[in-house]
């Protein structure tokens, strides 16, 4: 738990008043849920001072319907970031987070050029850029991200290490809801029609984990697996990329990710199983799954 009283501030500056110790940064967009709080715990048990920011970041958008309709409610977010061990929660306002139009983008090079940002134009340069801010104006020794955006982390990773940043990244595992479909706060606006379809990602992809366990290394066959579990939502792409760079593979041989992206309804939703290696043998990270409703949903 955390020191008992968290703080909501508004600068970079008023936060760093507030140091003492290792400092553990997770960024977010609000309207938090378990996923999130379970990168705020991980900082807690890491860090001295963990730091929650939460900014609906107008660069990495694409589409201004999405934009508006991001569910926001930083009173709810700063009363269950407390309790999950943040001290301090920074909640810049957009005049403070880009006071001018910023002149200035941070984009990384190949990683981002497959699925999300083939699909989602201009959204990696956003999350990069408002991501080296937040490093460099809120100066973590550790930065936690999640491993449901599996290409966000993979480029973060390669941004701070291009930079030097002195700080580490630390990627930690999705947590999903009771139905196996991975917690994102634009899954309050799924609708009751789409629900089980939407379910068929994550069936697909534990589908695709077990295949992995009997054997199996084709990216082909494994992307078949995925494609044919999620009949009924209009798919984007499933691929399976390297953990280093997000180059697609053929196949499985080295530390990867099998991802997929689809719409339901209105909401696009991302998953992906996570590969390691242990002694040269694929050992899946399917994540974890609630044992019961989420807080999104709680009234
Ligand atoms: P967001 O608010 O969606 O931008 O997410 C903020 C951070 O939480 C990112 O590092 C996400 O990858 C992470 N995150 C979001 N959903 C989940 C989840 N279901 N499990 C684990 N981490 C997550």
């Amino acid at each position: 738990m955390g020191a008992g009283v968290t703080s909501l501030v508004r600068t970079f500056g008023d936060a760093r008043h507030r140091y003492h110790g290792s400092i553990g940064l997770v960024p977010t967009m609000g309207f938090l849920h378990e996923g999130h709080l379970s990168l705020i715990e991980r900082a807690r048990r890491e860090c001295d001072t963990v730091v929650v920011t939460v900014f609906v970041n107008p660069l990495q958008f694409d589409r201004d319907d999405d934009l508006a309709a991001y569910p926001r409610d930083l009173e709810r977010d700063v009363g269950l970031a407390g309790p999950a061990g943040a001290d301090l929660v920074v909640a810049p306002s957009a005049e403070e987070m880009y006071p001018i139009a910023p002149l200035t983008r941070v984009t990384v090079d190949r990683i981002t050029e497959p699925m999300e940002g083939r699909h989602r134009p201009g959204h990696f340069a956003g999350v990069t850029t408002v991501v080296a801010k937040l490093f460099a104006g809120l100066r973590p020794d550790r930065a936690y991200f999640g491993r449901k955006d599996a290409q966000q982390l993979v480029a973060v990773t390669r941004m701070a290490a291009d930079l030097s940043f002195p700080l580490e990244v630390v990627g930690c595992s999705v947590v999903r809801e009771e139905d196996g479909l991975a917690l994102s706060s634009r899954n309050v606006r799924i609708p009751p029609g789409v629900r089980t379809a939407a379910t068929g990602l994550s069936r697909g992809l534990a589908e695709a984990a077990g295949a992995v366990e009997a054997g199996e290394r084709s990216a082909a066959v494994l992307r078949r697996l995925v494609a044919g579990a999620a009949g009924g939502l209009d798919l984007d792409y499933v691929e399976l990329a390297a953990a280093e760079d997000a180059a697609p593979l053929d196949t499985l041989d080295r530390p990867a990710f099998l991802a997929v992206a689809a719409t339901a309804g209105p909401v696009r939703l991302i998953d992906n199983v996570w590969f390691g290696l242990s002694d040269g043998v694929p050992v899946a990270d399917v994540g974890t799954r609630l044992p019961a409703p989420s807080i999104l949903y709680r009234r």
